[in-house]
């Protein structure tokens, strides 16, 4: 699944995606960026 890199500026593949939920409750998913690895998050299943 696609979500924002803050590091490359740009839509990247996420790496080892997972999914968390969120305190208010909400699903999230939350991963590595494929080109540099960093931390990725992103709201919704
Ligand atoms: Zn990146």
């Amino acid at each position: 699944m696609e979500a924002y890199c803050v590091k490359c500026k740009s839509k990247r593949e996420m790496k080892d995606a997972r999914e968390v939920t969120m305190k208010n409750g909400k699903k999230a998913r939350t991963g590595a960026c494929q080109v540099c690895g960093t931390k990725m998050f992103k709201i919704g299943g």
